[in-house]
């Protein structure tokens, strides 16, 4: 089976970590500060902070943003449910934009439609890895005096107008999952370019300590403060020496996915009833995932037989993502109930994430598409 997306690890990796698990400081040492600065250079952004989880990142934001009981944050309804779960932590309320048609991001007018005197922020998803239209968006949160977050999880690599993603928000949100652009097996970080929501997300990660281990015992102290509640949230050394050795091939990576998905687009033209979504002039897109619509109407199959057509040719498909504001579990706390999205919704019964990974070899690509060719037959 050819898997719709998988992590790449190279000996000079397995070599970073294992000096690492031979040193002094598995944790909260020297290597989490190596990874955070090289991410912050990488992007151009004053500071990131590594944690736990992309999820943990997400919480993270929103506790530093002090979302809590009462408060609004707008996100889109096609996102990985983490996105709306991290506003839930906090006892906020997820209100669900729906998404452009063609390229299934946040819609920047039913951004605005959806504003109330409870809005505190907008969550921007860069969802298969194509960066927002921040510009609209930041528009409309200056407007309203909200904080703009970006959950840049498909998107570590993509360039809005020249500049990296990671620089449009107040904060940005990176997740290093095995089946992200980088990986430290579980890890995300936040970056931004706000020095004291920096300092604030590194105590969140550690219980609120003011303190870290290393500081007290550089400092010669057993003394500190917890004036805010936080978690254990904190990534390791060895975890940070995988993630900078990975950040290192990050321009190769995005360059071939992109050369991959040049290859699909030129193949789907071709094929009537499948269609990529669409992509902006002035964006590089990260491509996490490569997304296709199926169009029932105009071919012998609909989605779910494609699907299933594809798994039995040994295509790892996969379905990114339902509306999340269909999960029982929101339709029970926050009321929400079919046709709040009309386009994420008809979205979701049409796409389909084909294999998209960086070390995928050519002939899988052609594999890939010799197979949607015959699945549409
Ligand atoms: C992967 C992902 C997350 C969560 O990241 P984890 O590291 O798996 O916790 C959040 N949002 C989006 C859009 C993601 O794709």
């Amino acid at each position: 089976m050819i898997p719709y997306g998988r992590h790449t690890i190279e000996q000079d990796e397995i070599d970073a970590v294992v000096e690492v698990l031979r040193s002094d400081w598995l944790t909260t040492g020297p290597m989490v500060e190596e990874f955070e600065s090289a991410l912050a250079d990488y992007i151009g952004a004053n500071n990131a902070v590594a944690v736990s989880s992309g999820t943990a990142a997400l919480h993270a934001v929103m506790n530093v943003l002090k979302i809590g009981p009462g408060d609004e944050v707008i996100v889109p309804a096609i996102t990985f449910a983490a996105t709306a779960n991290a506003v839930v932590y906090q006892g906020g309320s997820p209100v669900f934009a729906d998404v452009d048609p063609d390229t299934l991001l946040i819609d920047a007018n039913e951004v605005e439609r959806l504003v109330t005197g409870n809005t505190r922020a907008v969550v921007a998803v860069d969802y298969a890895g194509q960066p927002c239209d921040y510009d609209s968006l930041r528009r409309i949160t200056d407007k309203h005096d909200l904080r703009l977050v970006s959950d840049a999880c498909h998107a570590l690599g993509a360039k809005y107008r020249d500049a990296p993603v990671g620089l449009q928000a107040d904060l940005t949100v990176f997740s290093f999952h095995p089946v992200k652009h980088i990986t430290t097996g579980e890890g995300g970080a936040v970056v931004t370019d706000d020095k004291e929501l920096a300092n604030r997300l590194r105590r969140f990660r550690n219980h609120g300590i003011t303190l870290d281990h290393r500081m007290r015992a550089e400092q010669c102290t057993w003394e500190y403060d917890i004036s805010e509640i936080g978690y254990n949230y904190r990534i390791t050394d060895f975890q940070c020496a995988l993630g900078l050795r990975q950040l290192g091939k990050i321009q190769k990576n995005i360059k071939r996915r992109n050369e991959i998905a040049r290859v699909y687009d030129d193949a789907f033209a071709e094929l009537q009833g499948v269609e990529p979504l669409g992509k902006a002039d002035d964006v590089t897109h990260a491509y996490h995932l490569y997304v296709l619509r199926v169009d029932g109407t105009s071919c012998s199959v609909d989605r779910d037989r494609l699907y299933h057509g594809l798994r039995a040719r040994g295509v790892g498909v996969n379905v990114h993502y339902k509306p999340v504001y269909l999960h029982s579990f929101y339709r029970k706390h926050f009321n929400t109930t079919d046709g709040l999205c009309p386009n994420a919704e008809k979205a979701y019964d049409s796409i389909i994430s084909l294999p998209m990974y960086h070390s995928m070899k050519d002939e899988e690509v052609r594999k890939v598409i010799e197979s949607v060719r015959e699945s549409i037959k």
